[in-house]
């Protein structure tokens, strides 16, 4: 495959990101965890000295953007939602990494392709 070829090939690639891209429906960033909660009633359940109950299960949604990290409980009914969400969020990250590493490929061998005329 000569310079010309391989670019084109690159972009063919690229483009195929770009189309997988807009196929993505709602996401966010963030990991949810499951949590257990001891509460302040005296006597509950949940600080029995022999077989404590604790409360839950809860669902936090734990997410860092710009600098800034948020963490926020979820519904239960809300969860599979969310888990969507998060792994296509997940997608979004891998698809646009992958079109950063096209693109700089891309870059590269235009920059080759140009010093090959002026030298030839
Ligand atoms: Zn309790």
């Amino acid at each position: 495959m000569n310079i010309e070829q391989r670019i084109q090939s690159l972009e063919d690639k690229t483009q195929q990101i770009k189309n997988h891209l807009l196929t993505l429906g709602d996401m966010r960033p963030g990991s949810l965890s499951r949590q257990y909660n001891v509460c302040g009633k005296p006597g509950c359940r949940c600080k029995d000295p022999n077989h404590p109950k604790r409360h839950g299960p809860y669902y936090q949604l734990s997410y860092v953007h710009r600098g800034k990290s948020t963490s926020q409980f979820i519904r239960p009914e809300l969860r599979a939602t969310v888990r969507t969400q998060i792994a296509t969020f997940k997608k979004f990250r891998k698809l646009s990494d992958q079109w950063v590493n096209l693109a700089l490929t891309i870059a590269k061998l235009k920059l080759d392709a140009a010093k090959q005329k002026l030298s030839s």
